[in-house]
């Protein structure tokens, strides 16, 4: 994430021709695959072997105890080939599953459940917390904060059609990339009455696929506390006023950046 820096000081120019320099030809044009999604590998999937499907269970942000990590471990050795693979969405994916109902019965006992909404699936934050770069509350606290409020008092139907992915990052270098999510937290230290404190902006309207777009910077310098009741606000508007179907990133960019702070 923090090349992006070169990349701003440098101009992409200068980037390429170094790069192109190190290679020792020109770059060819890109006609391949654009991400359409974050992710579409949820629950439980084919795999090409007759028989055989994996599992992707959601853990938003990533964060496990070592006594799930070992429960899961279990669960790889005794349902599939004892493997386990990190995803770039922060969940784990055991594959090679025979019996799943078994698993997923046994996944249950200890609460990794396969149907919360699909931004539990796709949401993300930075390790802000190993980072050493902010401090408490971390990305990955009001990730989960944010999230859980969102899964508990909504429809998950709503939540899946708005399409809503979070993305949280500790601080500006945006390692989890906080301008290309629906809605992005971006971490900033500010000094409030001599005490230094972990704040965060609202950044709405970000994301990838067909017709990309960055995020914009609604309103800065919140503090963690005020997070959920302002894009509850938000999410409430939204569902007065979507046109059909809409969804959440193209509302948000229907309205002027002064439009949307005045709303929260
Ligand atoms: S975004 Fe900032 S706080 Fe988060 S991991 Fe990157 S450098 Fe650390």
């Amino acid at each position: 994430a923090r090349f992006k820096w070169l990349v701003n000081e440098w101009g992409v120019e200068k980037i390429r021709e170094m790069l192109e320099g190190k290679l020792g030809k020109p770059f060819e044009p890109y006609n391949g695959l654009v991400f359409l999604k974050n992710s579409n590998h949820e629950g439980i999937q084919p795999q090409s072997q007759e028989s055989k499907c994996y599992i992707n269970i959601p853990i938003l942000g990533g964060r496990l105890s070592s006594e799930d990590m070992i429960y899961l471990a279990d669960i790889a050795e005794s349902y599939g080939s004892g493997e386990l693979r990190l995803t770039p969405t922060q969940n784990i994916l055991i594959p090679d599953i025979q019996n799943k109902e078994e698993a997923v019965k046994k996944l249950g006992k200890r609460n990794f459940f396969l149907n919360p909404p699909n931004l539990k699936w796709s949401s993300i934050a930075c390790s802000s917390d190993f980072c050493g770069k902010t401090i408490k509350p971390h990305a990955k606290q009001v990730l989960r904060s944010l999230a859980n409020y969102l899964n508990e008092n909504y429809k998950h139907e709503l939540l899946n059609e708005s399409g809503i992915i979070i993305q949280v990052d500790g601080c500006p270098n945006h390692c989890c990339a906080s301008s290309l999510a629906e809605i992005g937290l971006s971490g900033a230290l500010a000094k409030i009455d001599g005490h230094l404190v972990q704040t965060y902006a609202i950044v709405l309207g970000g994301g990838v696929g067909p017709e990309p777009s960055l995020g914009r910077i609604i309103e800065r310098g919140i503090s963690s506390s005020q997070i959920k009741k302002k894009i509850s606000i938000l999410l409430n508007y939204y569902i007065e006023n979507r046109k059909n179907s809409e969804n959440f990133r193209d509302f948000c960019n229907r309205y002027s950046e002064e439009e949307l702070k005045n709303l929260i």
